[in-house]
């Protein structure tokens, strides 16, 4: 059995978290003194002149539903960036613990990690970019708090072997983090229906991608109770802001429009690999289960060259490990996808 209290850094343990104004007091009330608030509004709207909930409880209750899962196991960060910071923060002591990343994967858990003064352990996917499980087992000890899973992988846009995420959660003493940015684009379904099986299992997931709200940043994790708590205690008070709480409320009622453009977007990144792989000069088009594709060619500097002099930038992924001349590519719409595949056959 995992002591997820064991986990958490001492100091955290013993923290008594920040309590605000809006914290403490939760019953009905007509005038607000409490918060040195502007009481006479702002300059634009009215409503912009009082903090937020701290604890996003609406907008927890909506996404619980559509998530089929209880709030209390719904963490909301500034973005899935601020979640990757305050995991860390939380579980790993610096300079003694340490985290485990599968390269080539998102940059962000090696920058937090690096901030915080934590080790990273990276253990290489394999050519096909699956998880070299043999070799994340031999690398598994007490020191080792958390280890990042990105599935869909970015760069690579592959999902992980659910049987492989599996034993490593049953294998380590440590937590699991299953980054799902991209898991609506994917052809496999969410693990958020294991979370009851695994207690050490984090899954993050994100509004950026196919919510298309990355300008809003709400970056959500899914996690035992207890976990959440945590996180809870240590983030800034108003960390997911008002504007953010009211517009992803709205948002989030259009379930049917958001189902319509990952539709869209699958649909596209079919087209693009269709037509990519009649390109002499594209050597490999790496099956994608996100919203882009990672694309080998005989020259990546050349190609990004080329289509940056035609206003197109796409990102440059040729030095990340086992990704030589590969570049990776955001599905556009159909036009910009079009005028793409265009301006790659004017090359030479
Ligand atoms: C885009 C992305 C995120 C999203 O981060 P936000 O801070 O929520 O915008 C998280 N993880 C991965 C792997 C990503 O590619």
């Amino acid at each position: 059995m995992i002591d997820l209290h064991a986990l958490v850094r001492e100091n955290i343990k013993n923290l008594k978290p920040y309590l605000s104004a809006r914290d403490e007091f939760q019953g009905q009330a007509d005038i607000f003194l409490d918060a040195n608030e502007n009481a006479l509004g702002s300059t634009i709207d009215a409503s912009l002149n009082r903090y937020p909930d701290p604890r996003q409880r609406k907008l927890k209750n909506r996404i619980g539903k559509i998530k089929n899962i209880a709030s209390g196991k719904i963490f909301l960060g500034n973005g899935s960036d601020e979640v990757i910071d305050l995991l860390i923060r939380a579980f790993c002591e610096p300079a003694r613990d340490k985290i485990m990343i599968m390269p080539p994967t998102y940059g962000m858990y090696q920058v937090c990690a690096d901030i915080n003064n934590v080790e990273v352990l990276k253990v290489a996917l394999t050519r096909d970019f699956k998880i070299d499980f043999k070799n994340v087992f031999d690398q598994i000890d007490e020191f080792l708090r958390l280890i990042f899973i990105c599935s869909p992988n970015n760069p690579t846009g592959n999902l992980m072997d659910r049987s492989d995420i599996e034993s490593i959660l049953q294998k380590t003493k440590g937590l699991v983090v299953v980054d799902e940015a991209y898991i609506d684009f994917a052809s496999q379904e969410s693990l958020i229906s294991n979370l009851s099986d695994y207690p050490n299992l984090i899954i993050m997931q994100t509004l950026s991608k196919a919510w298309g709200l990355a300008s809003l940043r709400l970056g959500m994790a899914f996690a035992d109770p207890f976990l959440s708590n945590v996180l809870t205690n240590i983030k800034p008070p108003y960390n997911v802001n008002g504007m953010t709480q009211k517009l992803v409320l709205q948002a989030l009622q259009d379930t049917r429009r958001q189902k319509q453009m990952v539709q869209e977007i699958i649909d596209q990144r079919e087209f693009l690999e269709l037509e990519l792989k009649c390109i002499p000069f594209v050597e490999k088009i790496h099956p994608s289960d996100a919203n882009f594709l990672l694309v080998r060619f005989t020259d990546a500097p050349a190609i990004f060259r080329h289509l940056m002099s035609s206003g197109i930038i796409v990102r440059d992924r040729s030095k990340a490990f086992n990704c030589e001349n590969c570049l990776r590519i955001t599905v556009g719409t159909q036009q910009e996808n079009f005028k793409l595949i265009d301006t790659l056959k004017t090359w030479k």
